[in-house]
């Protein structure tokens, strides 16, 4: 095992590896921008080290800064955390010529899944459905609507480097193709350095179900089950639960299957999720893997009792999973709510500032993860979301109840979060039966 790593990261999930790499007596170094200078968790690490300015280009993102402090500090390994530097191969390949460790997979799985279009061909050759759409990119709008007319709309131009819902853009008919498809493609390079598009048939109404997988660098790959994410906002996820509510037991073990499929032809180690979207048939297509821990992991982790994070450590530093996939037991239901700052009476607009009252909820099957506390800024350079709230219960009933007891206990003042649409949400009576699709929240609220 590792006895000491660099966190390249901030705010919750900072803390959140600062604590597995505790309870696994690793000394954990926390790199921070002069943005986040006074963050408890920073006293909580064993050394913390300001790499920069608040802008994240000059701070989180800079790699010649990071790869410094763990130079300095003496780290075996790197953990990227979610965002940031997480899916950056550049990243990965300068940790491997350092000799770093980088806690995620090799840099040639991350090549293969990181790309959506060379992900989709490798989905298809093991055999897993893949949304009908283009083979490989399109050079030229007019190849755009040529497939688009073919099958019908709507249909979904997407980015192969795509992440967080950029250089996406669903579209309807002829007339917005062609603007689509640039702005995609123009909006793609701007924040991934490549404007190639694909496209995709616009499923209508799914459901978004994704599988945790976690495999070891012998070859070991086992599921840590499924997480809907269907309640989405500009497709981003806001409420994730586990398990999904509406998937019968084949259909289960049949996505986990196909995740498994495609973790294994990729030769991957690690933490990854496999996302698919599911019709009003329940039918499933892969959308795209993620080669990170994602923001939701909370939600297995209370229904599997596996501690992601320390699994994501231990694998890295060479340990096999002894353990065959029926000792994963999965037990009750979790939600996760997101806590934006963003105010959702205007749109969702960023809403940072001095957070002057803080009481966070808790008591029984309440966990939060999160870095602020009273008196604690918020930052208008950083993601809005500032806290997880998690509950586990033995139904979904029961998780819900939770849930909007410990929202409704959650003050945190004066600035706006995403907790009263969450609040409506839960309360919704198409929620409560999960009658959802990722169209929900922008048809309801
Ligand atoms: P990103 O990597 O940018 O998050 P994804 O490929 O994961 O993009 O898609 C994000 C969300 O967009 C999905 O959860 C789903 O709600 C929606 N989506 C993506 N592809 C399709 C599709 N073909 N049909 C319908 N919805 C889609």
């Amino acid at each position: 095992m590792f006895s000491k790593i660099l966190i390249a990261n901030r705010g919750e999930i900072a803390l959140r590896i600062i604590r597995a790499c505790h309870e696994l007596d690793i000394e954990a170094v926390v790199v921070y921008s002069e943005a986040d200078k006074d963050a408890p968790y920073l006293q909580l690490a064993d050394e913390s080290i300001c790499i920069g300015p608040a802008d994240s280009a000059k701070s989180y993102l800079n790699i010649p800064r990071i790869i410094s402090a763990a130079e300095i500090t003496d780290v075996e390994a790197i953990h990227p955390g979610y965002g940031f530097l997480a899916e950056n191969i550049h990243f990965a390949e300068v940790c491997r010529e350092c000799g770093i460790t980088f806690i995620g997979p090799p840099v040639e799985a991350m090549q293969l899944l990181g790309d959506k279009i060379r992900a989709r061909e490798l989905a298809h050759k093991v055999g897993v459905p893949v949304v009908p759409g283009s083979d490989g990119a399109l050079e030229k709008d007019s190849d755009a609507l040529e497939l688009a007319n073919e099958m019908g709309y709507p249909v979904i131009i997407k980015a192969a480097a795509g992440g967080g819902g950029r250089g996406m853009r669903v579209v309807h008919n002829d007339i917005n193709l062609r603007s689509a498809f640039s702005s995609a493609s123009a909006e793609a390079k701007a924040a991934f350095g490549n404007g190639t598009v694909y496209l995709e048939k616009f499923i209508v109404e799914p459901r978004h179900v994704e599988v945790q997988i976690m495999a070891d660098k012998k070859g070991n790959a086992l599921h840590f089950y499924e997480r809907d994410c269907s309640i989405q906002r500009r497709h981003q996820k806001m409420i994730e639960e586990s398990p999904c509510p509406i998937l019968d037991k084949r259909t289960r073990e049949q996505l986990a299957e196909a995740a498994l499929r495609i973790i294994k032809e990729a030769r991957y180690d690690n933490a990854a999720t496999v996302e698919f979207i599911l019709d009003e048939e329940k039918e499933f297509y892969f959308i795209e893997a993620n080669t990170r821990i994602q923001v939701e992991h909370p939600v297995t982790e209370m229904v599997t009792g596996h501690d992601l994070i320390k699994w994501q450590l231990k694998i890295a530093a060479g340990e096999p999973i002894k353990l065959s996939q029926r000792n994963i037991k999965h037990t009750g239901v979790a939600i996760e709510c997101r806590i934006n700052a963003e105010d959702p009476e205007r749109d969702f607009a960023p809403s940072p500032g001095t957070i002057t009252r803080y009481i966070p909820p808790g008591g029984p099957g309440v966990r939060i993860d999160t870095h602020v506390h009273q008196g604690w800024t918020v930052s208008p350079s950083y993601d809005s979301m500032i806290a997880k709230v998690i509950v586990h219960q033995k139904t979904r009933t029961e998780a819900i109840a939770t849930m909007k007891r410990a929202l409704r206990e959650f003050v945190i003042e004066p600035i706006k979060t995403t907790i009263p649409v969450c609040l409506d949400i839960l309360s919704h009576n198409l929620f409560v039966k999960s009658k959802i699709d990722t169209g929900f929240v922008e048809r309801n609220f």
